[in-house]
């Protein structure tokens, strides 16, 4: 059943609000304390105010328990000033008391009820033995004490050894005194500490309200500000101090947007350098038709040679096309992985023989250099990717006569790939932009070895979906090294 409630309320939305829980926790933090000075104070003033009151009547007991010896009394009730006293004490605190003789038996009882009887109560009979009891009955409002009546007897002074006195108990007062009155206080106080009580319910369920608001504020101002931004009414980072988690969650938030807005610049400036590159050769396509159409009688050789040009450019815009999906492909997750286990050695060699062709037409000479046998578990169609690119690269902006080195290695947990050249290298500042989209360090050589700028990019994320690492190395004029470091298996990923 409490299970049931727990699960009920943790469903109840007001539960979950943060607000609700400091209101909860600053209300109980005022109120139990509160309430616990009202219940103690109470029960501490009873106990003190039974203390005195049986203090006192024992004080005033006692001196008449001297006079009962003095005048007699429990051979002889019939003396006036003892009977006025016990009438006074027994009045005074709305009392009974009963005097017992030796024998148990009652010599008086101020109510007149019991005298005679003979009392066998335990109290009386330790009293007897001069052991005094105090009983506080809080059911039926009393205190009920019992002093004994003592005798001094003083030894009689007849020659030179002195004897001591001595004390013999003669008989036993049994009082029971009313707490009414003591009650009554504590009713009245305890009424008052009521009044008090919900004077400070309401009180510190008013401040409790006013700081769980306070204090949620500085929450409230950041669901503001990222309500303010998700509109689009501003795009300056959100700054609110107050706490820390605050400024956490708020440095959290900014970052993300900032990623977010790094995110979508480079969205817009890739889309405009995507529609720039696929229109160039469309340009190049018109102008050439145009110019074509607008002479008469053509000449069939002028026709041919524009109609190459026409081809070139209608080749590059596919091969900008293609380059374009390969990235995109790319781009998607890590499960687009066709992972197997592949002889790279192996598969190096198919793709020089390959790319051969087009060393020899550049004069480039390729030469492979395998130092182990590697087997990798690795998608076979993106590490084509990777050596293809990084070795027609290397041709392309190779020189006369200039070679390429691809030179295969591994340890016990990567294997590398390393393609040096000797061609015309890449300047330091460039270095770092190279894997760029559509980036190239001299776009019209680039654009007339047939380069799109995507490349490296399509390598790289390549390189990224597999868990590895390229790095470029490049003296100006001299050449350029390449070296991707990829995990030999998944497990490493
Ligand atoms: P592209 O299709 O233009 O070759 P890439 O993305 O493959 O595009 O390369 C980007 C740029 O990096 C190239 O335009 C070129 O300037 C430079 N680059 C790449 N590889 C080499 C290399 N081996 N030697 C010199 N420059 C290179």
């Amino acid at each position: 059943m409490a299970g049931k409630i727990i699960a009920f309320l943790k469903k109840l939305k007001i539960w979950r609000s943060l607000k609700m829980r400091l209101f909860i926790i600053i209300f109980l933090t005022g109120m139990i304390p509160s309430i616990f000075m009202r219940v103690g104070i109470l029960e501490n003033y009873e106990s003190r105010a039974i203390d005195v009151r049986t203090l006192d009547v024992q004080t005033q007991l006692r001196i008449i328990a001297n006079h009962l010896i003095t005048y007699s009394y429990l051979q002889d009730t019939s003396s006036e000033v003892i009977n006025a006293e016990l009438d006074q004490i027994s009045n005074l605190y709305n009392g009974r008391i009963l005097i017992i003789n030796e024998s148990l038996k009652v010599v008086k009882d101020t109510y007149g009820i019991s005298e005679g009887k003979t009392v066998i109560s335990e109290e009386v009979i330790r009293c007897m033995k001069g052991t005094n009891s105090v009983n506080h009955d809080s059911v039926n409002g009393f205190i009920e004490i019992t002093i004994p009546i003592v005798e001094t007897i003083s030894p009689s002074n007849n020659g030179e050894d002195k004897q001591e006195s001595m004390d013999i108990i003669r008989g036993v007062m049994l009082t029971s005194v009313s707490t009414d009155t003591i009650v009554t206080t504590m009713d009245i106080l305890n009424r008052k500490a009521h009044i008090v009580e919900i004077i400070m319910v309401i009180c510190i369920f008013a401040i409790a309200l006013v700081l769980a608001q306070i204090l949620i504020r500085p929450f409230d101002r950041i669901f503001k500000a990222i309500n303010e931004v998700k509109e689009g009414y501003t795009n300056d980072p959100i700054s609110v101090p107050d706490y820390l988690e605050t400024e956490h969650i708020v440095d959290a938030f900014n970052s993300l947007f900032e990623r977010m807005k790094a995110l979508d610049d480079s969205r817009q400036e890739f889309v405009a350098n995507v529609s720039h590159e696929l229109k160039t050769p469309i340009t190049s396509v018109k102008v050439l038709a145009d110019s074509l159409l607008a002479q008469k009688d053509v000449p069939a050789e002028l026709y041919r040679e524009f109609m190459v040009d026409i081809a070139a450019e209608i080749e590059r815009e596919d091969k900008i096309i293609n380059d374009l999906l390969a990235l995109v492909k790319l781009d998607k997750s890590v499960a687009q992985l066709n992972i197997s286990v592949i002889d790279i050695n192996n598969l190096a060699e198919i793709i020089l023989k390959r790319l051969r062709p087009i060393a020899r037409k550049n004069n480039v000479e390729v030469t492979l250099i395998s130092k182990r046998e590697i087997l990798a578990e690795v998608d076979e169609v993106k590490i084509t990717l990777i050596l293809t690119n990084l070795v027609e690269n290397a041709i392309k902006y190779n020189r006369e006569q200039g070679t390429v080195e691809v030179t295969l290695d591994a340890d016990h947990q990567f294997f590398t790939i390393q393609v040096e050249d000797t061609g015309i290298g890449i300047p330091e500042d460039a270095l770092g932009q190279i894997y760029e989209r559509f980036y190239r360090v001299d776009k019209s050589h680039s654009r007339e070895i047939g380069g799109t700028g995507l490349g490296l990019a399509i390598t790289r994320n390549a390189v990224l979906l597999h868990r590895g690492s390229i790095k470029a190395k490049s003296v100006l004029g001299e050449g350029t090294v390449f070296t991707v470091k990829i995990p030999l298996t998944r497990s490493l990923v």
